[in-house]
């Protein structure tokens, strides 16, 4: 006889999703956490006053999104900032050319136009390619056929690189030709002024959560599954490993007998990416009050290129800046000091002396840190588009995986979390989940027990 019917590995928006949804459906459920908080990669700073998103911070894109219905069903405040999706056009962005010089309207929508013509011909280039081309392969080809001058192609080129390693945390040349397929942003964007952890966290009030308890090994049988900690052993007729792709990769979770190639395969396959963020607040703002982004395009933008004006969370001048894929890997060996001073001089090439020093600042190292081991996972060269939601199970009828690299449609999101968590829970449960009744008993409790 099993201790429990569940235990659901890892405490984040995937983890408590399911867990959830299976303690509502009835079900004794163990929530296993290896850090002392929950949310994960939804992780709020509020230790200066104001919340500070040092994991996820977009909704990227809320038409027919169940992720967007339900913060709207908790009354959850958002605030609109379409640009998480390194749009080019589309809202104000204030950019600079190549020799850090500042575009006028004119310059600007050329440059506009240019990449959009550009990403025209990339998508032809992606239909036509082949097995093992790279997204480096195809935008080489969709330039050639652009007939721009060779300055501008330069800074298209280095705008899909940086557009590769915001919305992968990897190389451009790493990433397989379809890597972006899933990129289409539906709608507007909005950002959380209450912090994006509000989500994960109301979703696992009062769930059975073993915080510091880090998952070891994991031995599945006909009879159940045994989940060993350092401490202790528990079971249950089913499991939820909802751990990072980069943990799984690692193999700091041992599984008996050794996962079959159906899932083996697609964890060595995918890539994890790093995607790092450094918030700087600044004694006065120096950028203009409309802007939702400051960008340096070419060479001026080869490291920092793109700064996103965040002043609305905390009513502070800030700018909150991005360092992904090699970079970011190179930016998290260094001191924060050394951070903020190349931050700072890379935006004194664009603003001089009108750029103050920062009062205060928050840097990630999410590659660094043995609970996710990078930031999200990317379609790797060799991989398909099929290999995350292999990754999901079930093994033996009694294994199954949930996570963000688990659900193909929009992997590296919260909504892929989410949505991943559900699908994890129906298919223990062997019926449908419905969204809007989840939601309505979160809102059921909290009224109750006078949250
Ligand atoms: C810097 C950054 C910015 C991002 N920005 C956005 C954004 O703007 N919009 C968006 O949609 N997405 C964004 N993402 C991605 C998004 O945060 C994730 O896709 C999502 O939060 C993943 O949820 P999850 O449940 O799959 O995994 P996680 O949130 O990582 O949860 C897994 C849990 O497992 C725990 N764990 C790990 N190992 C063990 C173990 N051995 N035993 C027990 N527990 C363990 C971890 O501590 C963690 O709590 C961002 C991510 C990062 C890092």
């Amino acid at each position: 006889m099993s201790t429990f019917d569940t235990i659901v590995i890892g405490a984040g928006m995937s983890g408590v999703t399911s867990a959830r949804m299976l303690t509502d459906a009835g079900q004794r459920v163990l929530v296993l956490e290896a850090r002392d908080r929950v949310g994960g990669r939804m992780n709020t700073d509020r230790s200066a006053g104001f919340p500070v998103d040092l994991g996820a911070s977009w909704i990227h894109g809320i038409d027919g999104s169940p992720l967007w219905d339900l913060a709207q069903a908790l009354h959850v405040p958002t605030i609109e900032y379409t640009v998480g999706s390194f749009q080019v056009g589309g809202r104000p962005i204030e950019n600079f050319d190549g020799e850090g010089r500042a575009m006028d309207a004119d310059a600007t929508a050329q440059w506009i136009a240019d990449v959009d013509a550009a990403d025209r011909l990339l998508v032809e280039e992606i239909s036509a390619s082949s097995a093992g081309d790279t997204y480096l392969d195809v935008t080489e080809r969709a330039l050639d056929r652009s007939g721009l001058s060779p300055e501008r192609i330069d800074d298209i080129r280095e705008f899909f690189r940086h557009r590769v390693e915001e919305q992968c945390g990897a190389w451009i040349g790493d990433l397989d030709a379809h890597g972006l397929d899933e990129d289409a942003i539906e709608g507007d964007e909005v950002i959380f002024p209450r912090g994006y952890d509000e989500l994960p966290r109301r979703i696992g009030a009062d769930l059975d959560i073993r915080l510091d308890t880090t998952a070891t090994r994991v031995t599945r049988s006909t009879q159940g599954v045994v989940v060993h900690t350092e401490a202790e052993e528990f079971t249950a007729d089913s499991v939820i490993v909802t751990v990072p792709l980069g943990v799984l990769k690692a193999g700091t979770i041992a599984f008996e007998p050794p996962l079959p190639d159906a899932v083996a395969g697609p964890i060595a396959r995918l890539g994890m990416g790093v995607f790092n963020k450094v918030f700087l607040q600044f004694p006065e703002r120096f950028w203009n009050e409309e802007s939702y982004v400051l960008r340096a395009l070419g060479e001026a933008g080869e490291h920092w290129h793109s700064w996103y004006d965040v002043s609305a969370v905390s009513g502070l001048p800030t700018l909150l800046t991005f360092a992904a894929g090699p970079f970011g890997r190179r930016m998290q060996e260094l001191s924060d000091e050394e951070v903020v001073a190349d931050v700072v001089r890379a935006l004194r090439a664009l603003y001089g002396d009108a750029v103050g020093e920062p009062r205060a600042h928050w840097i990630t190292r999410w590659g660094l840190d043995p609970f996710s081991n990078g930031s999200y996972s990317h379609l790797a060269l060799g991989s398909t588009h099929h290999d995350h939601d292999a990754l999901a199970g079930p093994v033996d009828d009694v294994l199954h995986f949930a996570g963000e690299a688990t659900w193909g449609d929009e992997p590296a999101t919260v909504g892929a979390a989410f949505y991943s968590g559900h699908r994890a829970a129906e298919r223990i449960l062997g019926h449908p989940v419905d969204l809007g009744a989840f939601a309505a008993g979160i809102i059921e409790r909290e009224q109750k027990a006078g949250r």
